[in-house]
């Protein structure tokens, strides 16, 4: 059917894929893929150095970053691309927003320590990403080479998952405020993975407040799912994204290029974020 032209949704070593950007290119290319994004979690940090690796490939890297955000006690996740890198409000925030994660992170070790898990510090939990950018998944994976826990899966269970004996809240954001960010810095703000969130209910109230899209195209849903989600799309006049949400030996569930988009549908979201084709 359709070629694999565009995967927008890829993490990197400055998050918490354990790819670098060089990586990214390398797989991407390989996958024959024309177009990525790299959407780290709180960071642009992997963008240049993509933008860098893949000059001389047939390869365009689009800016993209995942912020996080809460309503209701729920993570809900934030996909912002085409926003202005050099400065705005987003990339003024990104700071504190890591300055967060770190404290988080501090927090969520002394509560290990408390639980009897001893033998994991902060520092060995930073070293795993090249960024300030570090978050559950770095400490899920110490847990399991620490042989606390035998899977990742475990280490949310017990520890990480939201209302855990481990979990903590990053920054106070809620989905509003990160739509406005990406907004204002000239973006334009998509809802990622929707089914995995499951607040279809927030989606009106989102549109509202200037969602400009919904990742339809995700890994390991049915097409039944991805259509659900294409037809919510039409219905609220939003743009249609989609990506594999790769991290690497991260993640072993997908892959760069696992889930992609159409070249139509990346000139939609420059249509609608203003950016000329
Ligand atoms: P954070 O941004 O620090 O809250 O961490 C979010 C990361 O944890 C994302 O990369 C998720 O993919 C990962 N994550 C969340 N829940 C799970 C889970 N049950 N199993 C594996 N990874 C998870
Ligand atoms: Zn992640
Ligand atoms: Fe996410
Ligand atoms: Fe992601």
């Amino acid at each position: 059917m359709s070629e694999r032209y565009a995967d927008l949704h890829i993490h990197t070593h400055y998050s918490d894929s354990t790819d670098s950007p060089l990586d990214v290119v390398q797989k991407a290319s390989q996958a024959g893929l024309s177009v990525i994004s790299i959407c780290d979690h709180d960071t642009i940090d992997g963008i240049l150095p993509a933008r860098e690796a893949a000059r001389g490939a047939a390869l365009e890297v689009i800016s993209g970053i995942e912020l996080s955000s809460e309503y209701d006690g729920k993570d809900i996740h934030i996909l912002g691309y085409f926003f202005n890198l050099e400065s705005g409000p987003l990339v003024g925030k990104l700071k504190d927003m890591q300055a967060s994660r770190v404290l988080r992170m501090k927090k969520m070790v002394a509560k290990l320590h408390e639980l009897g898990v001893k033998n994991i510090t902060f520092e060995e939990v930073a070293e795993l990403t090249k960024s300030d950018a570090v978050g559950r998944l770095h400490l899920a994976k110490l847990l399991v080479s620490k042989k606390v826990v035998p899977s990742l899966e475990m280490a949310f269970e017990r520890f990480l998952a939201e209302g855990a004996a481990v979990y903590f809240p990053k920054y106070q954001q809620t989905p509003h405020e990160a739509i406005r960010l990406i907004k204002d810095s000239g973006g334009i703000a998509v809802m990622a993975h929707p089914m995995l969130t499951q607040r279809d209910e927030l989606i009106p109230a989102l549109v509202g407040a200037g969602l400009d899209g919904l990742e339809a195209y995700y890994p390991n849903c049915s097409m039944e799912i991805v259509n659900f989600y294409i037809h919510l799309a039409e219905k609220h006049k939003l743009i249609v994204t989609g990506g594999s949400d790769a991290h690497g030996a991260g993640k072993f569930s997908t892959y760069i290029g696992k889930s992609y988009i159409t070249s139509e549908r990346v000139a939609a979201m420059k249509e609608r974020a203003g950016v000329s084709l």
